[in-house]
C-alpha cells in the first residue's frame, strides 16, 4: 500500500510539473505512462492480495501475536490513508447506547462504541483480515476477539457470549465471528466495538455511521496528532477483489473455505451441546438463594462460574447455573 501510494503520488507530481504548457505533446506519454502504471499496481496490488491474506498490513506492523489486545507500536506513520470501503456492520443493530470519549460516571475513557445487542445476536467481521487474539478477560472485555485488516485497522469486539472463530483465522468483511453477550466488565448486553491504527485508538464514530450502517467516508486520512479527516474516494483507486489474479482469488478462497468449515463445525457444536443455563441476578439475590431457585449448590455455582463464596452480585450479572 505504501509502495502503491508513492507510485500515485510520483505520477501525480510529474504530471502537474509538465502539464503547464505542452498539454499536446504530453498527451500520448500520458496514456503510455498511464498503462504502465497500471500493470504495475496490479502486480502489486495481487502480491499485496496474497500477502495480506497471510499477513494483513504486514507492512505497518513489526509483531504477529495472539495475546494481547494491545500493540506496541514505535514508527507510527505522521499521515497513513485507511481504506474503508469493505466495511461491513459488526452487527444487525443499528443503536448507539454508549458513545466513544471520556465517561464522568465511570471517571475513565471509554475507548469504544457500544451497540445494543441481545444476547446470541451474530457478531460479524466488520473487514475482511485474519483473526489475532480470541480470549477471556473476566474484568474487561469478556469474551473478545481482535481483528487485523489489510487496511491497517485493528477492530475489536468485547463482551461477547460466545467466540466463533479462531486465531490465524482468515475472514471476509461480513463473517460470523461471535454472538452477542454480556461477559466481562458490562452491565447489559451490547457489543463493545472498537476500531485501533497502530495500536492508537479512532472513535469508531468518526469512521462510521453505524445508524445507516455505512462508512462516512471512503477513506480516512489518519494523522499521528489525532487529526484525521474523512475523503471520499477519486475514481484511481482500485476495488481490491477488481485487481486479483485467479490464482490470488484461488488461495484467499482456499483459505476462506478452510475457516467457513471450522466456523460450520463450530456451530454443530453448539447445537449439539446441551444448552447452558443462566441466571440472570436480581437485586437482592445472594448465591444461596440462587443456588435455591435454579436447585443447585453453592459450591457449584462458584465453581461453574469461577467466583468465591464472598463474591459480590451485582444485578444484572450472569451466573451460569449447569
Ligand atoms: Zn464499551
Amino acid at each position: 500500500m505504501k509502495i502503491l501510494t508513492t507510485l500515485s503520488l510520483l505520477f501525480a507530481v510529474s504530471l502537474g510539473t509538465l502539464a503547464q504548457d505542452r498539454l499536446a505533446d504530453i498527451a500520448p506519454i500520458d496514456r503510455k505512462m498511464r498503462a504502465i502504471d497500471s500493470i504495475s499496481l496490479v502486480r502489486l496490488s495481487e502480491h499485496e492480495a496474497l500477502a495480506d491474506v497471510q499477513a494483513p498490513a504486514a507492512s505497518l506492523y513489526s509483531t504477529w501475536e495472539n495475546e494481547y489486545a494491545r500493540v506496541e507500536q514505535n514508527n507510527v506513520p505522521a499521515e497513513y490513508k485507511i481504506d474503508l470501503r469493505q466495511f461491513h456492520m459488526p452487527c444487525d443493530s443499528r443503536l448507539v447506547t454508549s458513545h466513544y470519549g471520556y465517561r464522568p460516571s465511570f471517571r475513565r475513557q471509554h475507548y469504544g462504541t457500544d451497540i445494543k445487542v441481545f444476547v446470541g445476536d451474530t457478531i460479524r467481521a466488520a473487514f475482511p483480515g485474519k483473526v489475532r487474539v480470541v480470549k477471556y478477560e473476566r474484568n474487561g472485555y469478556g469474551n473478545f476477539v481482535v481483528i487485523r485488516h489489510p487496511n491497517g485497522l485493528e477492530t475489536i469486539y468485547g463482551h461477547m457470549s460466545r467466540h466463533l472463530c479462531k486465531p490465524n483465522q482468515v475472514v471476509k468483511a461480513g463473517d460470523v465471528i461471535g454472538l452477542g453477550g454480556n461477559t466481562g466488565r458490562s452491565t447489559g448486553s451490547h457489543l463493545h466495538f472498537e476500531t485501533r491504527f497502530l495500536g492508537q485508538f479512532i472513535d469508531p464514530e468518526r469512521l462510521f455511521d453505524f445508524e445507516a450502517q455505512d462508512v462516512k467516508g471512503d477513506f480516512y486520512l489518519f494523522r499521528s496528532n489525532g487529526r484525521g479527516t474523512l475523503l471520499a474516494a477519486t475514481g484511481n483507486e482500485p476495488a481490491p477483489e477488481e485487481m486479483m489474479s485467479e490464482e490470488v482469488a484461488d488461495a484467499i478462497q482456499a483459505k476462506e473455505a478452510e475457516s467457513q468449515a471450522f466456523q460450520q463445525k463450530k456451530l454443530q457444536q453448539m447445537k449439539a451441546k446441551p444448552r447452558t443455563h443462566i441466571h440472570k441476578v436480581k437485586s437482592g439475590e445472594t448465591l444461596s438463594s440462587i443456588a435455591r431457585k435454579c436447585g443447585t449448590s453453592i459450591d457449584r455455582l462458584c465453581r461453574i462460574n469461577n467466583i468465591k463464596r464472598n463474591a459480590i452480585l451485582r444485578p444484572g450479572q450472569i451466573l451460569r447455573y449447569s
